[in-house]
């Protein structure tokens, strides 16, 4: 029996072609973004600043969240794999300025995977 050719795949594929120019555009309005809002912090992934568009928050404990991301870029990249990284991003940010205790990832981590 000859294999299908996998489906799933080609429309993965278009997908993510569907993808680029549109993260291209959000990328382009970054820019723009943190000429007009000065001091803003912005999402991590398009650069949009949080004046022009809405975090994603993530609350990894009772008082606490963090948002690499933002509500958009957070939707698109559709499943914890992908956006790990971006709170990885953050986590290497944060450690820069203080020593940042291995629970606090671990948090973040878990809430990141339980699609927080
Ligand atoms: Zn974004």
């Amino acid at each position: 029996m000859k294999k299908k050719i996998s489906k799933p795949k080609l429309t993965e594929r278009k997908r993510r072609s569907m993808l680029k120019p549109k993260l291209y555009l959000r990328r382009i309005l970054g820019f723009f973004s943190k000429i007009f809002s000065p001091g803003y912090s912005s999402c991590m992934r398009c650069g949009i600043t949080w004046k022009f568009t809405k975090e994603h928050s993530t609350s990894y404990n009772e008082h606490s969240g963090c948002f690499p991301l933002c509500e958009h870029c957070w939707q698109e990249l559709g499943t914890p794999e992908n956006r790990l990284i971006y709170y990885q991003q953050l986590w290497a940010e944060w450690s820069l300025y203080a020593p940042m205790p291995e629970e606090k990832w671990d948090a973040i981590e878990k809430a990141v995977y339980e699609g927080r």
